[in-house]
């Protein structure tokens, strides 16, 4: 097999389109096909003040290099990298200091929100306080703290747009989990826009894991690769499993969920859904109280 592009041994195909790269041209082939992403989807504008949501991950860290070379064309747009730390003993130091030196290596403002100076318990402390509640709702908890954290990080650092790194296999796994669960509009209204709301991008979307991962991996980007504590057992993990045994018999079936998804997500867009404030934290959501006081208060910590 030879690179379709300089016609030296390749060493990826790309499944979906027939594509082949070898090593050198592949990097700038994934950009190309992000940039494209971002252009047809009108995910920016030229004067974004961008914060991209950083973990320390392969895809995140992916996503911030990439960002930040699109960027260079872009004189009046900029970007910050905010970092979620959940208090994770021995897990997420590490990443939030690889977020840390990633974005000072590139010149970027870079800015951390943690668990415990947003709600006052960092997720080992709630995790102790939820035992009996199982692993799964640990992730559950985890989730929807830090969805909230990281919009108070984008507002906090003054952001138009946040960008998360969600690639195709994350935004099928949450359709498909969503659709399980009941949860699915949920997902709709993530994607709705609402005062206090900064607006989310993902530009990976429609990027399969092992394209972020091979980036990452030729561009020799130093990220986390060792596990959560607390993700052995999520649900996550078993759709993943169910999904990718699914793609591998019946190719492209993530990306039509992920189309599933979108046309599910305009079509809530159609419809108005009235968002509001939490009574208790001033957040915007559509109930009385956002999920995660909700789930605080269920925990007897509100
Ligand atoms: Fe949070 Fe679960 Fe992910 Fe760990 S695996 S960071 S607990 S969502
Ligand atoms: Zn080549
Ligand atoms: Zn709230």
């Amino acid at each position: 097999m030879k690179c379709g592009t300089c016609g030296r041994d390749a060493f990826y195909r790309r499944p979906y389109s027939g594509e082949v790269f070898c090593r050198s041209c592949y990097p700038e082939a994934f950009e190309k096909r992000v940039r494209e992403a971002i252009t047809s989807k009108r995910m920016l504008r030229p004067t974004e003040r961008l914060a991209v949501g950083v973990s320390g991950g392969k895809d995140s860290l992916s996503l911030l290099h990439v960002l930040a070379k699109i960027e260079k064309g872009f004189p009046s747009a900029k970007l910050v990298a905010v970092t979620v730390d959940e208090g994770i003993d021995g897990y997420r130091g590490e990443a939030v200091n690889l977020a840390a030196r990633s974005a000072e290596e590139l010149g970027i403002e870079h800015h951390v929100v943690s668990f415990k100076a947003l709600y006052g318990y960092t997720l080992d402390e709630l995790a102790q306080r939820g035992r009996g509640l199982g692993q799964h709702a640990v992730c559950a908890l985890c989730g929807v703290l830090r969805r909230k954290a990281l919009n108070v990080a984008a507002r906090e650092v003054g952001a138009t747009k946040l960008a998360t790194a969600h690639n195709l296999d994350d935004e099928a796994q949450s359709a498909l989990m969503g659709l399980l669960r009941g949860t699915i509009n949920e997902l709709q209204r993530e994607a709705g826009e609402a005062p206090g709301m900064v607006p989310r991008v993902k530009p990976f979307a429609s990027t399969p894991e092992r394209e972020t991962a091979l980036y990452a991996y030729l561009r020799r980007l130093r990220f986390q690769s060792n596990p959560c504590p607390y993700a052995g057992t999520s649900i996550r993990n078993e759709v993943r499993r169910f999904l990718d045994a699914m793609d591998e018999a019946h190719p492209g079936m993530k990306f039509t969920l992920l189309s599933t998804l979108e046309k599910l997500t305009y079509t809530k867009k159609q419809g108005k859904v009235a968002i509001g404030r939490c009574r208790l934290c001033g957040e915007p959501t559509s109930r009385d109280l956002c999920r995660p006081c909700e789930l605080l208060q269920g925990l007897g910590l509100l």
